[in-house]
């Protein structure tokens, strides 16, 4: 198979993990007889100091003659501690999320039975957990109108949802919940808010189709603490812009590590792979970035952008090796790791891509770069 994948590295830890999952790809490439063309591209912090422009027309153009997109985080401390500055990283991803029509965020939640002790949940209350949220993208408080009146006085974010948005990203959870437990959860606030109200009208509806799929609505408050109490309760979890973000957040606690959780952003084009993480300004630099989301963001590239469940298992399975050999990156390590065990973001995309060539039990033709 011939493709072609736009790398985006962006910004701080950004750049570090996305490394890895090239290599990965490259690896896998070269291992199943494809041939992968990777481009890179400017976005974010990055793009800003070089062109003053989040997201430059040439970043784009790339992105759209593309396969699948790799991304990895942008952010700069710099605007964190100023948020009056008007040109600004994330204005790069919310524009590309937009121009590529990408409205359903997949994020896979699962937990690696090796790392039930490192997250702070109760690992009998974690074990089996295994979810797949549907975030809607491209509307709510993210692109409504905004601004300030009364000499700065009062700030407005407008939520707001039009019934396509809410019907095509149902449709994609309720396909999916086919494919797996056939139960989905809507998450909304449609006791205090319009737009929930309309999100929920519209889910019923497209429930119709789908009545061998059990649909309920949970209010984000108490799915937010369900999520914790009892994450086996939830298979298909779907829910508006906002509230995913916050809830995938909280998620990550369920899979161990910020840096272990994976999301791929599609719509009716090209897919863009990334982490849930950001750049990590605390980390960047110091080469300990767990690039085990960035690995799995290129799994699931692999799957669902190029249809190849092979070689993205294949990459699932040397994931869960590594740390079934113990190995770990120092923000999936507890207390019974050994020194020796704790690797640095390189080494651990070197274990991964060591499993690759034993359990796809391939021989690698070119391309090894250990
Ligand atoms: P963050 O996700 O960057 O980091 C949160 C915490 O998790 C930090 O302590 C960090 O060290 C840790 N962490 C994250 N990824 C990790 C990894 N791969 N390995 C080990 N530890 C990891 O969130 P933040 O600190 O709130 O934000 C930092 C910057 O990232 C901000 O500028 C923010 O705007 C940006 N951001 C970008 C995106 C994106 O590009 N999609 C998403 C979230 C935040």
């Amino acid at each position: 198979m011939k493709k072609k994948i736009v790398i985006l590295p962006g910004d701080g830890i950004g750049k570090e993990v996305t490394a890895e999952g090239k290599r990965v790809l490259q690896y896998i490439a070269d291992s199943f007889g494809h041939e992968f063309e990777f481009e890179e591209g400017l976005i974010g912090h990055d793009a800003i100091e070089k062109t003053g422009n989040a997201l430059p027309d040439e970043t784009l153009a790339l992105l759209k003659k593309s396969d699948a997109i790799l991304f990895g985080a942008v952010g700069h401390p710099k605007y964190d501690n100023d948020p009056t500055l008007k040109v600004r990283p994330e204005q790069g991803l919310l524009k590309m999320r937009k121009e590529l029509g990408l409205y359903a965020n997949l994020r896979p939640i699962k937990l690696f039975d090796e790392l039930l002790e490192a997250s702070s949940i109760k690992p009998e209350i974690l074990k089996g957990s295994d979810i797949l949220f549907f975030r809607e993208l491209t509307g709510d408080v993210y692109f409504g109108e905004k601004g300030r009146k009364d000499d700065g006085n009062t700030a407005y974010d407008l939520m707001i949802y039009q019934r396509y948005e809410i019907e095509r990203i149902a449709h994609k959870a309720f396909q999916a919940a086919r494919t797996r437990k056939k139960k989905i959860t809507s998450v909304d606030k449609a006791n205090v808010l319009e737009s929930s109200r309309l999100w929920r009208e519209t889910v019923n509806e497209v429930s119709k189709q789908y009545p061998d799929v059990t649909l309920e609505h949970q209010f984000i408050d108490a799915a937010a603490m369900k999520l914790i109490q009892n994450p086996r309760s939830f298979d298909v979890v779907l829910t508006g812009n906002l509230f995913g973000d916050i809830l995938t957040d909280e998620a990550s606690q369920i899979a161990g590590s910020m840096g272990m959780l994976a999301s791929a952003s599609v719509g009716d084009t090209v897919g863009l792979y990334e982490p849930i993480h950001g750049s990590a300004h605390d980390i960047t630099g110091k080469g300990i970035a767990n690039p085990l989301a960035s690995i799995l963001s290129a799994a699931l590239l692999l799957d669902i952008s190029f249809g190849l469940k092979e070689e993205s298992e294949t990459v699932i399975n040397a994931v869960e090796a590594t740390l079934k050999n113990g190995l770990r990156t120092i923000d999936i390590a507890d207390a019974k790791t050994s020194s020796d065990k704790i690797l640095n973001t390189s080494q651990m995309g070197n274990q991964v891509i060591l499993e690759i060539e034993k359990v796809g039990n391939r021989q690698v033709a070119v391309g090894r770069d250990l």
